[in-house]
């Protein structure tokens, strides 16, 4: 096992499923306590034990992320967890489609509370404190339709696009005091929240350089690059895991 993060607390949101859950793992397999958050106890005690039974150090935080109040409360019980969080991961995350016409104005709210609102106010309480103490590493999880535009993809992209953006102003303003944030944009990935495409996500991967959809494995790797030494001079940046989607 490499320790690269050993020592370190990280806060790893929609860490019950998917891409978030294969984060948690692997964060804590390079020696992370990881703290992760998600609404569904069940899923998030399974990590927890996964974790705890190959030697790592994990707890769960139940927490349904809507607003500032529940983001302000997440990142406190992983301060008490941890004693301090040093890296953070951005990843829960919401991503209905539909025709922008056939959009209620409750699906919009709840798309940019959880995807840019909740992601925002984790950042401002983290940041500043990662920023004091002179380290720290912050991941967004964005998605490659943040940048190519696809109908039906409208609302969930432009969320994702504002985080894109938020990457790099972050960056700008924790970089100086020794935080770097960067965000990964996975292709289609294979988890519970893609079941629901059935075929549709085999079809929108057939189409980039790798052919194929992601394993949640695969993008969480790319995640603990971001977070460890290994990319000391990787700052505001975007980095595809995509399978080549966006480059062609
Ligand atoms: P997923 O399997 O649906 O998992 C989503 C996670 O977010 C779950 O742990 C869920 O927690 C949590 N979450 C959602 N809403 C929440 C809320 N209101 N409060 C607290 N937690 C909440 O999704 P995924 O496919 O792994 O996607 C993870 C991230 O990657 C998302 O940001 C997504 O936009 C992005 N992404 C995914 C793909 C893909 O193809 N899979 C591609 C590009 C980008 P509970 O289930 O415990 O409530």
């Amino acid at each position: 096992m490499t320790e690269g993060l050993s020592g370190t607390t990280a806060l790893v949101t929609g860490g019950t499923s998917g891409i978030g859950r294969a984060t948690a793992v692997a964060l804590a397999g390079l020696g992370a306590h990881v703290v992760l958050s998600g609404r569904d106890a069940t899923r998030g005690e399974e990590v927890v034990s996964r974790i705890r039974a190959s030697g790592g150090k994990a707890d769960f935080v139940a927490a349904d992320l809507t607003d500032a109040a529940s983001a302000r409360s997440v990142a406190a019980r992983a301060r008490e967890a941890g004693g301090h969080v040093d890296v953070l991961v951005n990843n829960a995350g919401i991503f209905p489609t539909g025709p922008t016409a056939d959009i209620p104005e409750a699906e919009f709210d709840r798309v940019y509370a959880t995807n840019v609102k909740v992601p925002f106010y984790l950042v401002a309480e983290l940041g500043p404190e990662m920023a004091a103490r002179g380290r720290g590493a912050i991941v967004n999880v964005s998605t490659m339709v943040a940048t190519r535009g696809m109908a039906g993809m409208a609302l969930y992209g432009s969320s994702k696009a504002a985080i894109e953006l938020l990457t790099k102003a972050w960056a700008a303003e924790f970089g100086p005091s020794g935080v770097r944030v960067n965000a990964v944009s996975p292709g289609p990935t294979r988890t519970e929240g893609t079941a629901v495409f059935g075929d549709g996500l085999d079809e929108l991967a057939a189409a980039g350089p790798a052919g194929r959809v992601a394993a949640p494995e695969e993008i969480a790797a790319a995640i603990a690059f971001l977070v460890t030494a290994e990319s000391s001079f990787v700052q505001g940046a975007i980095l595809p895991v995509d399978g080549g989607r966006l480059a062609v």
